[in-house]
């Protein structure tokens, strides 16, 4: 699932180059959105279903997935 979109590593691409951020363009799901700004946002977390697309179009790794793990695969025996 998205985890988070880290402003601090977000170098602002596609505002440099007058484009929308291609990681809200990128997810099928929609559960990214842009904000007024132009600056994407996590709009439907519970929508993601952790495809990776939006962490491998973003350029300077700002989006965070985080691959979920079935419990019955975390155990230790
Ligand atoms: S692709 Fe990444 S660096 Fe570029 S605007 Fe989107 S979040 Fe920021
Ligand atoms: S991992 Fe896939 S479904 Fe989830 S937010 Fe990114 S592009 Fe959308």
């Amino acid at each position: 699932m998205i985890k988070s979109i880290n402003r601090e590593k977000c170098n602002s691409c596609s505002l440099r180059i007058n484009t929308g951020c291609p990681v809200s363009d990128s997810c099928h799901t929609d559960a990214i959105k842009l904000n007024g700004e132009g600056f994407p946002y996590i709009a439907y977390p519970d929508d993601c279903d952790t495809c990776f697309i939006c962490y491998l179009d973003c350029p300077n790794e700002a989006v965070e997935v985080s691959a979920q793990i079935p419990v019955p695969f975390m155990t230790v025996y």
